[in-house]
This record gives C-alpha cells, structure tokens and sequence, in this order.
C-alpha cells in the first residue's frame, strides 16, 4: 500500500493550498473562512523515487461543536493512517496556541514531523519571525510558499526520507 503523509494544522494556514500545490491538482477547498474543509481530501504525490498519497486533514479545530468535533476526529484517523505528517504554521500570523496544542498532540503520536513554514512568499533572507516556530519543538523547520511553491521541494525531500 502507497504511504500515506496527513498534512496537518489550524484552519487558515494553507493546508489545502499546499495539497493542491503538491498534487498539482485543485482537489481541495481553498477558502478564507476557516475550517471550510469538512473531509479529508486524498491525492497522490510523486517526488523523487517515492509515491505517497496526501491527506488534507481539513483541520483540528479546538471548538466543541459537531462539526469541529467531526473534523478533529478525522484529522486524528488520518494521523493515525500516516506515515509521516507535514504540520502547516502561517508565518504571518506567528506562533500560536493552538499551534502548540496540535504540535504536543503530533509529538504524542510518535510519528515523524515535518514542520512547514507557510507564506513565506519572499525569496531571500528569511524573516526574523520564521525562527520563533523552533519553540514547538518539532526541530527543522521547513519555509514555504504554498502559493508561489517556494520551499516545496526541500519539503518533499525532509517528507521522503521518513517513508
Ligand atoms: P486551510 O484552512 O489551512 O486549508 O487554508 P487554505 O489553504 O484554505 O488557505 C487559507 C488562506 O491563506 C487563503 O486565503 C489562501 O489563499 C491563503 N494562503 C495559503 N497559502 C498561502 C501562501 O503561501 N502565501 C499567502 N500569501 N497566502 C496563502
Ligand atoms: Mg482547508
């Protein structure tokens, strides 16, 4: 069976621009209204020698609604699923609680992390900003445009080497 890799994260960061980036398809939900996707969205991916399929988590939202509940339930089964998980942080919006939250949930899962830095739309000198998400604890740090692809394929790679 094909490895599975979740991307993860808070609603708004860029979790299903970065799928469609990354399949190359626009299979995914891109909205401004946080938490929009409601299911997870699979894609394959092919980089390198390795084929993987993606999963767009849709979110882990820490409200207690049906809804939410639903999506945090989902984006579990899908870490559960998965080989490797990309977490997705926004730069713009800088380190969050709920980031944390989720980054101690994913730690608790003993499953490899990969941390992606999005929006980083610039090239050149990273922002100062991007260094303050070392504080999750989740070691590298990966800066990403998922808009632009700036960064996607230094992603990949950190991803293929857990699979
Ligand atoms: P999700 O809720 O995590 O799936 O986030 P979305 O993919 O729906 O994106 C939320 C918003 O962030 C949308 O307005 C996107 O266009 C925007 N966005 C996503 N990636 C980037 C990026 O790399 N740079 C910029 N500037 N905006 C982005
Ligand atoms: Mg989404």
């Amino acid at each position: 069976a094909k490895p599975i890799v979740a991307v993860v994260g808070r609603p708004n960061v860029g979790k299903s621009t970065l799928f469609n980036k990354l399949i190359g398809q626009r299979l995914a939900i891109v909205e401004d209204t946080p938490g929009v996707t409601r299911d997870r969205i699979f894609g394959d991916c092919e980089w390198q020698n390795h084929t993987f399929l993606l999963v767009d988590t849709g979110g882990i939202e820490m409200g207690e609604d049906d809804i939410q509940t639903h999506i945090r339930h989902q984006a579990q089964l899908a870490i559960d699923a998965a080989e490797c998980i990309i977490m997705v942080v926004d730069l713009r919006a800088g380190v969050t609680a709920q980031d944390q939250d989720i980054a101690n949930q994913l730690m608790r899962s003993g499953k490899p992390v990969v941390l992606a830095v999005n929006k980083v739309d610039r090239i050149g000198e990273p922002p100062m900003e991007l260094y303050d998400f070392y504080s999750l604890g989740l070691g590298e740090l990966y800066p990403i445009s998922s808009v632009h692809g700036h960064g996607t394929g230094d992603l990949l790679d950190a991803v293929c080497e857990h699979l």
